[in-house]
């Protein structure tokens, strides 16, 4: 059960909030980063015995839809030809309102599940995040998805937009769950160093809700999303019955990926892997040698021990007591259950909904005495 992961990085325009690896202006250079990125896979793939069956295919961001569907198509062909896919295989598209023109190319070429990049459903918050597109196109293209074919549609949403309200948000969700998308995505937005939103914030230019006003929209979320039948899987991810994503199930579960294209993360092993960052080094690096990684580590088995806490405690069935039952671990693991950040259930230690709220400091803690 392997994952793979294809990076995408062309955007159309620059989100000022955005620290994901990717590039406007540069489509002209769409033909070539896709033969980087199969000649990329090709010699990837010699190194993976057994082969892989991929269970998940995700092509993300970047906007996929910003390069010509004709690109996408040659990649899905090279894995479909060079490699095996699962009978059930989930295989995802990004995708940015604006781009509809787009999506029945994208279900003709085999692309099941759609990642609408929403964000928001009012004007307002839109501006403010700085997204190229309107709530009403938000909306129509939600409805062309469906025209389109697609049954499987999840859309992600962003809380504490400059100047949001509680009561805009709410509803920004309203809306969304009148759509009945079977998935739903909802980040707080935080400020991440090196974007134009950091460069604002020490400037005093960026006004973001209060903490409590955060704490209160993810709140609504829970409420909101669960009330309307939505399975709440992850700390941030709400599911229909039956559709939660198994590309992204893959990393919280410790699956092994393998990720392509610049900037991608690979899993394969206990091997952490990771591709060069920049466009024109990536492509040419590519080009050379048939890989461009920029570095690897092997995870120590403390790590690895680690990492399937912290990735088990972000969903909601929470991680295995048995799993937790390092004995350095118990003084911190009895004062955050007496704290009420975590509980226990069912044979496993989950967060509470005050420990979802304060999900990173739950994992500092843990990491202190490890
Ligand atoms: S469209 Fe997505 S990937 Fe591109 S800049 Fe905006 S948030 Fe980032």
């Amino acid at each position: 059960m392997t994952g793979l992961y294809i990076h995408i990085p062309f955007c159309q325009t620059r989100c000022p909030y955005c620290d994901f690896a990717f590039v406007v202006n540069k489509t002209h250079l769409a033909d070539r980063y896709t033969k980087a990125v199969i000649r990329e896979f090709e010699t990837r793939i010699k190194d993976l015995e057994p082969a892989p069956e991929w269970c998940s295919l995700y092509f993300g961001g970047g906007t996929p839809t910003a390069i010509p569907i004709q690109n996408l198509k040659q990649i899905l062909e090279t894995v479909q030809t060079k490699t095996a896919l699962s009978p059930q295989v989930e295989i995802t598209a990004e995708a940015n309102p604006g781009n509809q023109d787009r999506f029945s190319d994208l279900k003709a070429i085999g692309i099941n599940r759609l990642s609408l990049g929403v964000q928001a459903l009012d004007n307002r918050a839109l501006k403010a995040l700085g997204r190229n597109h309107t709530a009403e196109e938000a909306l129509s293209a939600f409805h062309d998805a469906r025209r389109a074919g697609f049954e499987n549609i999840g859309m992600d949403l962003i809380f504490g937009a400059p100047g949001q309200t509680v009561s805009e948000w709410r509803s920004t969700l309203q809306q969304a769950i009148q759509l009945n998308p079977e998935h739903l995505s909802v980040y707080g937005l935080t400020v991440e160093p090196e974007t134009p939103y950091a460069r604002q914030y020490e400037n005093g230019n960026l006004s973001l809700p209060p903490e409590s006003a955060q704490a209160e929209m993810y709140g609504q979320a829970i409420d909101l999303l669960s009330g309307a039948g939505y399975v709440h899987y992850e700390i941030s991810n709400f599911a229909r019955p039956g559709f939660a994503s198994q590309h992204n199930l893959g990393y919280w579960e410790e699956r092994p990926y393998v990720g392509i294209g610049l900037s991608a993360h690979s899993f394969t092993a206990g091997r952490r892997s990771w591709n060069i960052r920049g466009l024109m080094a990536y492509i040419r690096e590519v080009e050379a040698t048939g890989t461009a990684q920029e570095g690897e580590e092997m995870l120590k088995p403390a790590d690895r021990d680690l990492e399937r806490i912290m990735l088990g405690l972000r969903k909601r069935t929470g991680v295995s007591e048995t799993l937790v039952s390092i004995p350095r671990l118990r003084p911190q693991l009895d004062r955050l259950l007496s704290d009420r950040l975590l509980e226990k259930d069912n044979g496993h230690l989950r967060l509470t909904r005050k420990g979802l709220l304060l999900a990173d400091l739950v994992c500092a803690q843990l990491v202190k005495e490890l």
